[in-house]
């Protein structure tokens, strides 16, 4: 059976997509197979592992209403070595469309339960709202992976997002749980990160990861490559991070 995660955090740009593309190549340098899972329009994850989002005949939209399943629309990134639901700006048009259908939270549940027993790993890139598109991510995962910032408004927005990570625990996916805060575009010469930082371990304890992503050009750089930094430059600081942590998500799930 597959663990299934979702990267969220309703606020934009804190590093959601950079997370599921380097977590999903480390996991598959380290044996893992893993099912990358694009529920953003943006198509973010699906350029960065190295698909062209304006060429796909089948995406997650056609997953989503129906239209098409899995296995026929998942393509395989060649740089990093793991699967793809893909993902373009079609998708946008989901989030109304599904109003209309029955157990609109769990489409992407329910279609991703066919591909369960081809992979460990599946991690679904969720777009930076709280809507109905992340509802479905939070109805078909184990647990949730929060990447954050260590800056003073990085705490204020996530009340919001563990609230409703609670709701949908109690009413809708009673397998949920927060897996873990992980801290990104870390600065450690910066001493509010270094005091953010410290508040977080205080107050969710070994809910944050031990594995701190810094910040590093080098992955900010790979996505134009079509590549995960894990596979563009093994060496930098930010791979050698993302490696770590995807050995620490390997370790955590036996606990699971
Ligand atoms: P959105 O909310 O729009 O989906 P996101 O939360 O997925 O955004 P990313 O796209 O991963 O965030 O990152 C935002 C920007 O920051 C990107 O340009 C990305 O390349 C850059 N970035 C992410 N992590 C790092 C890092 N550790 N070091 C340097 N740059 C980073
Ligand atoms: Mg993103």
């Amino acid at each position: 059976m597959a663990k299934i995660f979702c990267v969220a955090n309703q606020k934009g740009g804190v590093g959601k997509t950079t997370t599921a593309v380097n977590l999903a190549a480390g996991l598959a340098q380290l044996g893992q197979r893993v099912l990358l899972v694009d529920l953003d329009p943006q198509g973010n994850a699906t350029m960065g592992a190295g698909i062209n989002k304006a060429e796909l005949n089948t995406s997650i939209y056609e997953v989503l209403l129906g239209m098409s399943d899995v296995k026929e629309a998942r393509k395989t990134s060649e740089t990093g070595k793991f699967d793809v639901l893909p993902a373009n700006r079609e998708l946008a048009g989901a989030e109304v469309e599904m109003v209309e259908l029955d157990n609109r939270e769990k489409r992407l549940k329910d279609a991703l339960s066919a591909v369960d027993a081809e992979y460990d790993f599946m991690l679904i890139d969720c777009p930076p709202a709280l809507s109905m598109l992340t509802l479905n991510g939070l109805c078909a995962a184990h647990g949730v992976i929060i990447p954050m910032q260590c800056e003073y408004y990085a705490l204020e927005g996530l009340s919001d997002l563990v609230n409703t990570i609670k709701k949908v625990h109690a009413n809708l996916n009673p397998d949920l749980k927060i897996i873990g805060l992980l801290r990104v575009m870390f600065d450690p010469r910066m001493t509010l990160s270094q005091q953010v930082s410290a508040q977080l371990e205080e107050h969710f304890g070994d809910k944050v990861f031990k594995a701190i992503i810094p910040r590093n050009v080098r992955l900010a750089e790979a996505p134009s490559y079509g590549m995960p930094g894990v596979t563009f430059d093994p060496a930098s600081k930010g791979a050698q991070a993302y490696i770590a942590f995807g050995a620490e998500m390997v370790e955590r799930i036996k606990a699971l």
